[in-house]
């Protein structure tokens, strides 16, 4: 059995950590922050998200899956607001079972930290803060509060985020290293709708709520205590843009003007911009994701997206169950299971980067629009009539385990045929009434 040494107790490392422990291994967890579970904010990201197919199938195997979705909130459609306070429901699926899950960060992570510690060779290690890694002999370098102290293993595995130490110290020793940021013109600000004072939602908990504004939106997700974190997805700069928008005035015109039905729910408005960060938007795309057999990436350190699919923390997830079944196929070859873990999940993952900005502009813009509705119920209806044959795209990235690469293809395909379907019938259609003029 290998020593791994897991940098980031996130929710990707957590999980990771518990995999690797029920195989046998030894594993120690670095993580800088202090435990999450002594009620630290897990900072700077979002305080609830959505799991779904690929991320509970990850939990499932570990057998925590029920644990973790105990308090998760079932949403089954997108309600869409306009501006004048309408509200249309737009269902994920044909199968009103199927269902996306709001789920709190930080008790999810704590779920998987905890799974992690039900295995007695694995050490959890908070406020250690990893500056580098020594990649020929995968020696990771941490700071504590008090002092410096290295860490060594068979294997260094970065787990630690978007901006991960463990990939800048691969990518400072690798020669040919491949790397690529690229950041949206959006920031993100996270703003609260509080429980009613009865303690119940103020809105339709069931659902995903959505103020598409064409450049920019506003999305609400529920909490299990009656509230809703809304997220403001907004240019940085630009005439109308946080940049510009300086004063109580500003946010309160520019709420009352785009978002009038969402206003007289959320009292601390004001506070909330004034005080959450405005966070950015990164895409990250890298190779290789290993090193020899002395180190790895998984989950956002190798391929963070935005979270327009609502599948960072789901691919990140899906990262563990294939490494975890590459280590096992590969056993003795340590080098060869990253590799193969690697070559299966990259494409993959390029995929879904591409499909995350897609989805950007769907949600902004296109859910607004009568026709994306209308080719929605289209889809619905070819998915009931052709089951297992059609199958949406939206459908294929959230409730199945299809490769997102492969689900991306399919997508295209079904698409150009029913293009084609479509144009044919309008031919046909346009002769026949040609015939029938012709015969009068
Ligand atoms: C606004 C927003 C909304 C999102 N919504 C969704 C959603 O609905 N569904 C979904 O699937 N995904 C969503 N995501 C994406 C999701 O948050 C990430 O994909 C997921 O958190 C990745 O998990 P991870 O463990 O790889 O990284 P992280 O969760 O970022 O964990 C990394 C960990 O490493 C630690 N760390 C970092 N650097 C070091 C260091 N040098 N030394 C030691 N420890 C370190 C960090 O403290 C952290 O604990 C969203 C992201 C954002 C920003």
């Amino acid at each position: 059995m290998a020593r791994f040494v897991l940098i980031g107790s996130g929710l990707a490392g957590g999980l990771l950590a518990a995999y690797l422990g029920r195989r046998g291994h030894e594993v120690d967890l670095y993580e800088r922050r202090t435990d999450p579970r002594e009620g630290n904010i897990v900072g700077g990201r979002s305080i609830n998200l959505a799991i779904s197919t690929r991320g509970i199938h990850a939990l499932k195997q570990i057998g925590i899956a029920d644990e973790a979705l105990r308090s998760a909130i079932p949403m089954r459609g997108r309600m869409i607001h306009d501006k004048s306070g309408a509200l249309h429901f737009a269902p994920y699926d044909v199968d009103p079972k199927k269902c996306i899950n709001s789920i709190g960060r930080a008790a999810l992570n704590s779920t998987v930290i905890q799974a992690a510690q039900r295995y007695s060779n694995v050490s959890v290690n908070f406020n250690h803060k990893c500056t580098g890694v020594d990649i020929e002999s995968a020696i990771a370098h941490l700071e504590t509060p008090k002092d410096s102290v290295t860490a060594k293993g068979d294997a260094v595995i970065g787990v630690d985020g978007a901006f991960s130490a463990v990939r800048k110290s691969m990518q400072d020793a690798i020669a040919d290293f491949q790397y690529e940021e690229s950041y949206l013109p959006h920031g993100y600000k996270e703003l609260t709708i509080p429980p009613d004072p009865d303690g119940s939602w103020q809105m339709e908990k069931n659902a995903l709520h959505i103020w598409p504004r064409k450049s920019f939106m506003m999305i609400a997700l529920p909490n299990p205590d009656g509230s809703f974190t809304c997220t403001l997805f907004w240019e940085f700069e630009g005439a109308r843009s946080f940049a510009t928008t300086k004063t109580d005035d500003d946010v309160c015109k520019f709420f009352e003007e785009e978002f009038p039905d969402a206003v007289p729910l959320m009292p601390s408005l004001l506070d909330d911009f004034r005080n959450n960060p405005t966070g950015s938007l990164v895409t990250i795309r890298c190779a290789p994701w290993f090193y020899r057999e002395k180190v790895c990436l998984v989950g956002d350190a190798a391929h963070a997206v935005v979270p327009f699919y609502g599948q960072g923390m789901n691919a990140a997830f899906e990262d563990c169950v294939v490494l975890d079944e590459c280590l096992e196929e590969f056993r003795g070859n340590r080098e060869h299971a990253f590799a193969q873990y690697f070559r299966r999940r990259k494409e993959n993952a390029d995929a879904l980067a591409d499909l995350a900005i897609g989805n950007f502009i769907e949600m902004r813009d296109k859910t607004a629009s009568k026709t994306f509705r209308a080719k929605k119920k289209v889809d619905h209806a070819l998915e009931a009539v052709l089951p297992g044959i059609y199958l949406p795209l939206y459908t294929m990235v959230t409730f199945t385990r299809i490769p997102y690469s492969a689900a991306a293809r399919r997508a295209r395909l079904q698409d150009r045929i029913l293009y084609t379907a479509v144009i044919s019938l309008l031919m046909i259609g346009i002769m026949t009434v040609a015939i029938l003029l012709g015969r009068s």
